[in-house]
């Protein structure tokens, strides 16, 4: 059966704001886009629901997060000066005291929190990417679930390697039409050069997309550039031999075949116009986490270049753990202001084409929608929807998430879980934790 969806605007992006404006969905995809009185005139058997003084947009894409970390919100603030402090707690936490139905959970919440905040799709990296998989799956989001793999000691490589390639297995096996499996090394500083290379020959042959994070810490430049500093200090604790590359972590990671993967790089703050000019060469994305990157003091990715060079820039909310919030409008009013703080003008529409990845509502397309209420008092007036949405907005108002044609979140329900149950475990889990 066709749905109409109607509101005061519709904004495709592919095509100017329509005033009146209303999209039909049928089944899963997009039947229609227009005027509203045109869009009922064609398809006149459809149910039509009207969202008033609203926006209907496509869905938000969080181009980087941790849904399985939702339970650690709030729980490193005391750790947030010192990175190498914060990703051992954190560390501990997730392997040592959360059991993997609490790591399931967490990964649920977080999915509740996105849908709830109109994102539609996510970009993940788990350590326990099955969890994280079934959680989405329970949810009724759309994402990559980016199986993550650890190992700095080049001695234990391949065996990493052959670990990795288990739980990639598994997780081929439970993908769906909206969740696929992905692959992340962690990070240039937790993963070996070898390991790197073993990680992106499997991702090009065996077409898995791949994510990492990159260029995020002063740490992470020094170690790679001079060989010094605390994780460099951490990895000879442990009798780690590192050889420094002495280049940066774009150039290092060409040189061990990560960028011939295509891959989202989450992060990229510490990059020079020679590595964003490589980014736009090499095919690379980028997920920019400008309130992450600030809450833990990392820094500010050069946003306004990335998209002035033709780079593919999403925006990534990071895990609760740094952030705390799983908002993309939210992102993007921060990643505005910020760009502009340094000088350089991003706009509201380019701030919002960021926080949907690209999405358009176009006619045929997978039905992957949201509403957002303009009504709000902190809305109110509003001479122009986007600049309304970036600049006044954030995911709390949003109404109404579509996805794959299905209502996922409506009239402040998540239809898809028992929002009362789990937030009963986020609450044990968090005492266990805070014992
Ligand atoms: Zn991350």
């Amino acid at each position: 059966m066709t749905i109409i969806y109607s509101a005061r605007w519709v904004l495709p992006m592919s095509a100017a704001a329509i005033e009146h404006g209303a999209v039909a969905v049928d089944g899963q995809r997009i039947a229609g886009v227009g005027p509203r009185s045109e869009i009922v005139a064609r398809f006149p058997g459809a149910r039509v629901e009207s969202l008033a003084e609203a926006a209907i947009l496509p869905g938000l894409y969080n181009t980087h997060t941790h849904l399985e970390l939702t339970a650690l919100r709030g729980y490193l603030e005391k750790e947030e000066n010192d990175f190498f402090a914060w990703l051992r707690k954190l560390t501990i936490a997730r392997l040592e005291r959360m059991t993997s139905d609490d790591i399931r959970v967490s990964a649920t919440w977080g999915a509740c929190e996105a849908v709830r905040a109109g994102i539609t799709c996510v970009a993940d990296a788990s350590d326990s990417g099955l969890q994280s998989m079934l959680a989405l799956q329970e949810v009724g989001l759309r994402g990559v679930v980016f199986q993550e793999s650890f190992g700095p000691d080049a001695r234990l490589a391949q065996e990493n390697f052959e670990k990795l390639k288990v739980k990639l297995g598994e997780l081929r096996e439970q993908e769906s039409e909206l969740v696929r499996a992905g692959v992340s090394p962690h990070a240039p500083y937790t993963v070996c050069g070898p390991q790197l290379e073993l990680i992106a020959e499997l991702a090009l042959s065996e077409g898995f997309t791949l994510m990492m994070h990159a260029a995020e810490s002063e740490a992470e430049d020094l170690l790679l550039r001079e060989g010094c500093g605390v994780f460099a200090e951490g990895l000879a604790r442990r009798s780690i031999e590192w050889k420094a590359p002495r280049t940066s972590t774009i150039q290092y990671l060409k040189q061990v075949g990560i960028l011939d993967t295509q891959p989202l790089l989450a992060h990229c703050i510490r990059v020079d116009d020679n590595d964003i000019e490589t980014l736009r060469e090499t095919g690379c994305s980028v997920a920019h986490c400008p309130k992450s990157n600030a809450k833990l003091g990392h820094g500010r990715a050069p946003f306004a270049k990335f998209i002035d060079a033709g780079v593919l820039v999403g925006l990534g909310s990071d895990s609760v753990a740094s952030n705390n919030t799983c908002d993309i409008l939210e992102e993007a009013r921060f990643a505005t202001l910020l760009s502009r703080v340094g000088g350089a003008h991003v706009s509201a529409e380019a701030a919002f084409r960021a926080a949907t990845f690209g999405g358009q509502l176009d006619e045929g397309a997978a039905a992957d929608l949201i509403a957002v209420s303009l009504n709000g008092v902190h809305q109110t007036p509003d001479y122009d929807p986007l600049a309304t949405l970036v600049f006044a907005s954030s995911g709390r108002d949003v109404i109404l998430t579509v996805i794959d044609g299905r209502e996922v979140y409506r009239d402040g329900r998540v239809t898809t879980v028992d929002e009362d149950r789990l937030r009963a475990r986020l609450n044990e889990i968090s005492e266990k934790l805070m014992r």
